[in-house]
């Protein structure tokens, strides 16, 4: 069952709170591999660094065989991933609990459009926070901007996991 999509709608919230959705893991915990070029896998490092630092959530290394987050990039250019930088599907159980997430990033894109390292990171960063149950916010400063490119994890942003992680399942 897909419950849940990178380009997720807005949900009502106050204009400067980042919106979650009724999904989450069963702990504020997910392992992860990371497939990908050298350059690929830093920016992915350097996300998920900073997602650890904040303290309310954290990724742990799996192994091939036992992981529950496979962050990945594509060169496609077409179709769902036309002038998009990246893509995040999340698939979990009917009582809302995720199971397993997939991101990719969109290299080809970043590259026509010239993105920077620290551009590729905050695109992992935002990608990553959909992966915790993140919904699109409309605050300017939120790494969870629709088309985010330049913001990193902004305060607000800490504030929705460690809501959404302190609310049970189907909550908001
Ligand atoms: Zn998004």
């Amino acid at each position: 069952m897909l419950v849940g999509i990178g380009f997720t709608p807005m949900t009502n919230a106050g204009a400067s709170a980042t919106p979650f959705a009724r999904n989450r893991w069963p702990r504020a915990r997910v392992t992860y591999v990371i497939q990908g070029a050298h350059y690929d896998r830093s920016v992915y490092g350097a996300a998920i660094r900073a997602w650890n630092r904040t303290g309310q959530f954290k990724f742990v290394a799996g192994t091939r065989a036992h992981h529950q987050l496979t962050l990945t990039t594509s060169k496609a250019t077409t179709g769902e991933y036309y002038q998009l930088a990246g893509i995040t599907f999340m698939t979990g159980y009917n009582n809302g609990y995720y199971t397993q997430g997939l991101v990719k990033l969109l290299t080809r894109n970043f590259w026509t459009y010239r993105y920077s390292y620290w551009d590729e990171v905050h695109v992992a960063e935002h990608e990553l926070g959909h992966c915790m149950g993140l919904q699109h916010s409309t605050d300017r400063r939120s790494v969870m901007l629709a088309d985010n490119r330049y913001n990193g994890i902004s305060r607000a942003d800490i504030a929705a996991v460690r809501l959404r992680y302190r609310l049970p399942v189907g909550e908001l």
